[in-house]
């Protein structure tokens, strides 16, 4: 099976991958890491947070090069992004040619309250996470709803939306894996 995983930065979707990698027997690939790899041999980026700095045309790029490489892996559990918010706006993370190359089975979205993903973005200090207001991750957090259900009409893949909130992820682990059964 072939699974997305996305959500905006705080809701929780690495954290519930360190929690599934004990579970399953796929493989979990972070998209942004990939992209990194690229863009750290192509000396663009010190690091992950400033992938989404870079110009539009050297993102798709990136963006491309690691659809393919994900792409060509089996029973993957992809931690991705349906929309990453950039300087010129909101950038689709799964595109049509992303899609058809990850070919997704299930898109899960990953969300919490925008109140919890503040706090959980202010007390991260390993990211640059760039700050957003109540109402601006509110917006981000539809967009996202938004997108996931375009890419389900785009592939036919189901979307499963995971609330994620403080103290309940063992619960959105749990409800995660039924779509392994
Ligand atoms: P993350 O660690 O998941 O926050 O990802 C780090 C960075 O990788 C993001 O801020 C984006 O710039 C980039 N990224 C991740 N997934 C995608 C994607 N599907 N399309 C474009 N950029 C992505
Ligand atoms: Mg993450």
């Amino acid at each position: 099976m072939r699974v997305v995983v996305a959500g905006v930065p705080g809701a929780g979707k690495t954290s519930i991958m360190k929690e599934v990698a004990m579970k399953t027997s796929h493989r979990i690939v972070n998209y942004g890491t990939v992209m990194l790899e690229q863009a750290l041999a192509k000396n663009v980026v010190s690091d992950r947070d400033e992938i989404r700095k870079l110009p539009i045309t050297l993102q798709k790029e990136l963006q491309r090069d690691a659809a393919k490489k994900i792409g060509a892996m089996s029973d993957v559990i992809v931690d991705t992004h349906l929309t990453i918010k950039t300087p010129s706006g909101y950038f689709p993370g799964l595109p049509v040619w992303v899609l058809e190359e990850l070919k997704p089975d299930l898109i899960v979205v990953v969300e919490a309250g925008a109140h919890e993903i503040m706090r959980r973005r202010k007390e991260d200090r390993t990211r640059k996470r760039d700050f957003e207001s109540y109402e601006e991750i509110e917006e981000h957090l539809k967009a996202n709803r938004m997108v996931a259900f375009a890419c389900s009409v785009l592939t036919g893949a189901p979307v499963m939306v995971l609330q994620n909130h403080d103290g309940m992820l063992e619960q959105a682990v749990e409800k995660f894996m039924e779509a392994f059964k």
